[in-house]
């Protein structure tokens, strides 16, 4: 086989200035059947499905190109830890951002979710993480036990993002995703000054 000079792969990487990919860790919080594993399999493969898929699986994957950079998310599941009202460090270490899900028609998650927020809160540096409040199932109209309101004003007191999703319908998921895509790098930004 020919010699490559040393070198040339540099060279032609330097010429046509690949976007730089950067490794985002992504989990999901919530109570047990608020829809974590639906969201996250609509995230990783953009499908919903019926039967919950989480045990055994760490994370599904997903590529979001931004204008200059490309995101690649790891997003984790937690593979029903929550039942046990606790997951473990290893779960949240090095996440750039969480989602914090409540179930819009079961009142009881909504309230939940304030007590993960505080778990959350112990676990990260203001400003190192960006949260998420999610109101999944929004597809729930008559079900409705958290008004929108709620929501947007839980997170507007605790310095959260909120948004409304449905894994069922597919609504909101794309946009989610990729205002998380956006503020995230904003984020790594700043930290790097
Ligand atoms: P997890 O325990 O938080 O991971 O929740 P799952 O993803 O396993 O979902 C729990 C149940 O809620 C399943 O029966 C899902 O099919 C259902 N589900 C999840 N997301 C939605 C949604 O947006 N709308 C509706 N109507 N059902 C959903």
């Amino acid at each position: 086989l020919p010699r490559v000079p040393r070198g040339s792969q540099l060279h032609s990487d330097t010429l046509s200035r690949p976007v730089r990919t950067l490794r985002v860790k992504m989990v999901l919080l919530g109570s047990s059947g608020v829809g974590k594993s639906s969201l996250a399999m609509r995230f990783g493969k953009d499908e919903f499905r019926n039967t919950s898929p989480t045990v055994g699986c760490a994370y599904l994957t997903r590529v979001v190109h931004l204008s200059n950079v490309t995101l690649r998310f790891e997003i984790w599941d937690t593979a029903g830890q929550e039942k046990y009202h606790s997951v473990t460090p290893l779960y949240y270490r090095g996440a750039h951002a969480a989602l914090l899900v409540y179930d819009i028609s079961q009142r009881e998650t909504f309230i939940r979710a304030q007590v993960w927020l505080k778990e959350l809160e112990n676990q990260y540096t203001p400003g190192s993480t960006v949260i998420w409040l999610v109101g999944n199932k929004g597809d729930l109209v008559e079900d409705r036990q958290v008004s929108v309101q709620e929501g947007q004003s839980l997170a507007n007191d605790r310095g959260l993002s909120f948004m409304e999703t449905s894994a069922l319908s597919g609504e909101q998921i794309s946009e989610l995703l990729l205002a998380v895509a956006h503020r995230v790098y904003e984020c790594m930004g700043e930290q790097q000054g």
